[in-house]
């Protein structure tokens, strides 16, 4: 009978580094009998059980369930017992130095040549993107959701010494304030704010946003689970388009990005509405003169001072059409009216 088949099949486990064994085996045993015989329970624990292990016949992966001869294992063939990967994995990569202990203390071992991708992520939320320096009000954000001290940013800025990849901050107006809510007696934390509703640490593991307007920032928790269109903290009301996501992924600050375009193109169309406005104004005005002048028969050059208004003066009136004076007007650091916002 075909049950009573013996073969002989030779069994290998690179993964679990245990010895090769050369059986014989009844060909109606299945292959997780064979599975409980081959591997000691010694090499099993809570991480490794029986179920992350798998038999393979030349690469291709056997269900446990079946039977050798099920399977089609001839005789004299070689069964490899592999570990199963968390995601995906079972694609022969593994070695004989994988245990699953081996794979965490690889993790586990810091490489002196890569950065830390934890610690990148808990420094972009506890410094300031350019100084480097623990963050420490004032803080502001960009329109894409970086933190910054305000005093390094506004000094580099006015020095000209922002690096390109904050070549979007050209002014005042593109540094929000912002009110980080602190972690009272949070000395030894990793980070020093916190949602001032939720109390999610502001560490990069929970998503925060900033409210440009009033400049509070709170955890997306507490602004999901409190549906307002008010912030929480001070109730003052806000836009959608008013919520800035704090450090966030690629694409959220893709959309950042791509509002604060819009934004700024708004901004100069309205401008370019409002030049356009007083030219022709100014050109109506002109043809108007020219008429005059025909008229009176003289060709006289039109001058911004001929249509000055009575009780203002010339160098003033004449300063809104020319630029050619230059100001005596000296910025400083501290100068409350920096031309920096102008944009
Ligand atoms: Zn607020």
């Amino acid at each position: 009978m075909e049950s009573q088949k013996k073969l002989r099949v030779f069994v290998r486990s690179p993964d679990l580094g245990l010895p090769s064994r050369s059986l014989t085996l009844a060909s109606d045993l299945t292959l997780r009998r064979l599975k409980l015989s081959f591997v000691p329970q010694s090499v099993l624990s809570q991480t490794l059980n029986l179920d992350s292990l798998y038999f393979s016949l030349n690469g291709k992966p056997l269900i446990d369930s079946s039977s050798l001869a099920e399977s089609g294992v001839p005789g004299s063939s070689t069964l490899t017992l592999r570990l199963r990967l968390r995601g995906g994995g079972g694609d022969g990569g593994a070695t004989g130095a994988e245990s699953r202990d081996c794979y965490l203390n690889m993790y586990a071992t810091k490489k002196p040549d890569k950065v830390d991708p934890n610690e990148t992520r808990l420094s972009k939320w506890t410094t300031c993107a350019l100084s480097a320096e623990p963050l420490a009000p004032p803080c502001v954000i960009d329109r894409l959701g970086n933190l910054f001290n305000k005093e390094p940013l506004v000094e580099a800025l006015l020095h000209k010494k922002l690096p390109k990849e904050f070549g979007h901050i050209r002014g005042l107006k593109d540094m929000i304030p912002i009110h980080l809510s602190p972690i009272p007696g949070a000395a030894d934390s990793e980070t020093k704010f916190q949602c001032p509703i939720t109390g999610q640490e502001f560490n990069g593991k929970y998503g925060f946003l900033a409210i440009r307007g009033c400049g509070h920032v709170l955890s997306i928790k507490a602004l999901k689970e409190v549906k307002s269109s008010a912030c929480l903290v001070c109730h003052k009301e806000f836009l959608e388009a008013d919520k800035m996501v704090v450090n966030g992924s690629a694409e959220e600050v893709a959309v950042l990005r791509e509002r604060m375009e819009e934004e700024r193109g708004r901004l100069k169309e309205r401008k370019e509405k409002k030049v356009g406005a007083c030219l022709s104004g100014t050109k109506h005005a002109i043809d108007g003169i020219l008429e005059n002048g025909k008229k009176d028969g003289g060709g006289k050059r039109f001058k911004a001072v001929d249509m000055m208004p009575a009780h203002a003066t010339k160098e003033v009136y004449a300063s809104i059409f020319t630029s050619s004076k230059k100001s005596d007007f000296k910025e400083t650091f501290t100068c409350r009216s920096l031309p920096l916002g102008r944009n």
